[in-house]
């Protein structure tokens, strides 16, 4: 039987203001356990929730930027369970009326395909606490510093059709939630990560089949892996005779496989409630508006202006507006280089990608500034240096020897572009090698590359390929 798999991704993006979400306490992360919560963030008694108003502002910059309904009223809830973790014995969110509706993506698919994929909602809530149980012999401690951080959870409907897919899309609204400046990203530390709903059913079938919820998926890799394990699992059980049960289970990224966790509760465990302390939000369309003129260019459009403006293909204008300082670098190289976009897009997304990812770094660190890999470029250009040497003098100038001219002066590597020097290697070249001239002139075009070789070689790769090319063939033929 053939099979195919349905995903819904719930996404949590910590949204990044200075202070909690109903609290003055800090959010700012790697504090000592403890420093950082307060008597709202702890659930004493007698305390009130405020709402931060950076968090609503935040929350309706997104729906703007996935073209959803942003709600003039949504109203906060009480979501109750108990856990070490969480004081109150509730979590605040939001429920029957999140503050964002609708909305989509679109995510661009390997095979150049285009597919938008629908958000059905995003809502704000506090996150929890952190249990700790590695430095605890036999107790588990509770850091509470995290406590009543602002998340955006952002529910995607189920229309994810592979884990590639849903990395592509998990990938798209890291790359936005950076781009609106709502969010750091920063997945090791946890202000971004996922929840993956995944479910089977035979191909053709229109009914979903029975769903698990693979928990706290912090990196794109895990989130991969866990999905393809849990789909190939749940074929595996069913085609085995079992039934697939609705739970929600944990990915052990040691083992590369999902074990569960715990049964699926209903949302009406959770006994929801309005939370009577605070009011409902009500948002004006003065406000909304003052909102959307905070937009910036949106990772959609920024790349559409690539095609279009460069020249460029999808593919590549998508790897280089991933992230907006990756399209200021390119820009500001093809500014500062006159010229090329072709030529600046493959040396960013090559040899300095290259570089920075052996390096561990991150474009604004590189030590190859923007102007100084345009400056470079212009030098290729202009044909002051080959292609080849280039990536010489950019290893120099990533190791600090200057920048492109200095380099290129340093170490004597301006291209040879004299026609009465170049042609005086290839006579000595020729002279060099009578067997060869003898085979080209009986016809074998191929002994092109060996003398081409050949005097590149005692150039030092200095002489210009392109000359190098016409005066051969003029001397052999
Ligand atoms: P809950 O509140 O219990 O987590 P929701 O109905 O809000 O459940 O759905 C959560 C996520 O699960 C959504 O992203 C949704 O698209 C996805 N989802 C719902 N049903 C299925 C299914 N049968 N298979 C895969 N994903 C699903
Ligand atoms: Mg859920």
């Amino acid at each position: 039987m053939d099979w195919e798999c349905v995903i819904g991704l719930e996404i949590h993006a910590q949204l990044a203001t200075k202070s909690k979400i109903f609290s003055g306490a800090s959010t700012a992360y790697g504090a000592e356990p403890n420093t950082q919560a307060c008597a709202v963030d702890l659930g004493l008694p007698g305390v009130l929730p405020v709402l931060n108003r950076e968090v609503v502002r935040m929350a309706a910059k997104f729906g703007l930027a996935i073209g959803a309904h942003v709600a003039e009223r949504s109203v906060f809830a009480r979501k109750n369970y108990f856990y070490p973790d969480l004081p109150k014995g509730y979590q605040i969110s939001q429920y029957e009326l999140p503050v964002v509706e609708g909305g989509h993506l679109d995510i661009e698919l390997e095979d150049g395909e285009t597919r938008r994929i629908g958000v059905t909602r995003a809502h704000l809530e506090e996150d929890a606490g952190k249990s700790l149980h590695e430095d605890f012999h036999g107790m588990t401690g509770v850091d509470l510093n995290r406590a009543g951080t602002p998340l955006l959870e952002i529910v995607s409907e189920p229309e994810l059709c592979s884990a590639r897919e849903a990395v592509a899309y998990m990938k798209k609204m890291h790359s936005l939630v950076r781009y609106l400046e709502i969010c750091d990203g920063n997945m090791q530390e946890g202000s971004f990560r996922c929840d993956a709903n995944v479910s089977v059913r035979p191909k053709g079938q229109k009914e979903f089949g029975t769903r698990a919820e693979l928990k706290n998926l912090n990196s794109f890799r895990f989130v991969e892996r866990a999905i393809d394990f849990e789909i190939e699992r749940q074929i595996a059980v069913i085609e085995g005779g079992g039934e697939v049960v609705q739970e929600t289970r944990l990915y052990d990224a040691d083992k590369g496989e999902t074990r569960p966790m715990r049964s699926k509760e209903e949302a009406n465990d959770y006994r929801y409630f309005p939370d009577p302390d605070l009011l409902p939000v009500e948002l004006d369309r003065g406000f909304v508006e003052e909102v959307r003129k905070t937009l910036p260019e949106l990772p959609g459009e920024k790349m559409e202006r690539f095609v279009t403006h460069y020249g460029l293909s999808r593919y590549d204008a998508g790897a280089l507006t991933a992230s907006r300082e990756m399209g200021d670098f390119y820009e500001a190289v093809v500014k500062a280089s006159d010229g090329d976009p072709k030529l600046a897009a493959n040396w960013v997304m090559g040899d300095l990608s290259a570089f920075l990812n052996k390096h561990g770094k991150e474009i604004t660190e590189s030590p190859v500034s923007a102007e100084m890999l345009g400056g470079m470029l212009k030098r290729i250009v202009d044909n002051t240096i080959s292609g080849k040497i280039a990536k010489d003098v950019f290893e120099a100038m990533w190791n600090g020897e200057g920048d492109a001219d200095t380099v290129i002066e340093s170490k004597g590597l301006k291209q040879i572009t004299d026609t009465g020097a170049i042609e005086g290697i290839i006579e000595q070249v020729i002279a060099d090698n009578p067997k060869q001239v003898e085979q080209y002139r009986a016809g074998k075009d191929k002994v092109m590359g060996f003398f081409v070789g050949q005097v590149m070689k005692a150039s030092k790769g200095k002489a210009n390929p392109q000359q190098v090319n016409e005066l051969l063939k003029a001397k052999l033929g």
